[in-house]
């Protein structure tokens, strides 16, 4: 259990640490949680609902996998954010389930940077021109950022060389948009998050270093 280590590391470069807590059962996140820890993250609906159910109420949870339309409904009351929004229609979709209770949910983008053809995500064209639409009209939804997955692979450089692209285009989206909010970048997991954190990433989803291998 390297958590406090991390931790530390995090706080130390002023970067948010979400602790992914995947397949990992709710002793192991109360552990965590006995430690200061209040920001996890799922990458399945059906696990985050029945974890947020069990564990105690100042979790804030973050959805990062991949969000099907038709489970929107069940999962935008039991988030404070979703870094996977990768389409139009989601965005829309959060927003009118987010409206529906009264709330607004913070979202970033998920941006394709790995050379993997299965990774999920939108291109930079494609986020562009959802960031230059009419975004007014999504009034329960506050886009707070990009989150971008290098590729799995050795290569140092190569990971680093997409995390620098993705900070280049979050850096034109920030300065295009003037807006406040837009400050989130999401980049780094447990083999990479030192060079993420390098290349500008301000928020880390950590899993297996904390939590040992799934
Ligand atoms: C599982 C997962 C992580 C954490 O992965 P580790 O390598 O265990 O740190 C981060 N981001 C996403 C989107 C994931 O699915």
């Amino acid at each position: 259990m390297d958590y406090p280590e991390i931790k530390k590391y995090c706080d130390e470069k002023q970067v948010t640490l979400v602790a992914v807590s995947k397949t990992k059962p709710a002793e192991e996140i109360l552990t965590v949680y006995s430690m200061g820890q209040r920001i996890f993250g799922e990458n399945k609906v059906q696990e985050l609902l029945q974890k947020s159910d069990q564990l105690p109420k100042d979790i804030q949870w973050h959805l990062i996998g991949h969000l099907q339309s038709n489970k929107v409904k069940q999962v935008v009351p039991a988030v404070t954010m979703i870094h996977s929004v990768d389409s139009p229609n989601l965005l829309r979709e959060v927003h009118l389930e987010a409206k529906k209770i009264n709330r607004t949910i913070d979202v970033l983008l998920q941006i394709h940077i790995a050379q993997e053809e299965t990774k999920f995500g939108l291109s930079t064209e494609e986020a562009k021109e959802i960031m230059n639409g009419q975004l007014e009209n999504l009034t329960s939804i506050n886009i707070r950022g990009l989150m971008g997955i290098a590729s799995f692979t050795t290569n140092e450089e190569q990971v680093r060389n997409e995390f620098r692209s993705l900070k280049t285009f979050f850096d034109q989206m920030k300065n295009q948009k003037r807006n406040l909010d837009f400050s989130i970048l999401s980049m780094g997991m447990s083999g990479d998050y030192k060079i993420a954190i390098e290349e500008g990433s301000n928020m880390v989803r950590i899993g297996s270093a904390i939590f040992g291998s799934r």
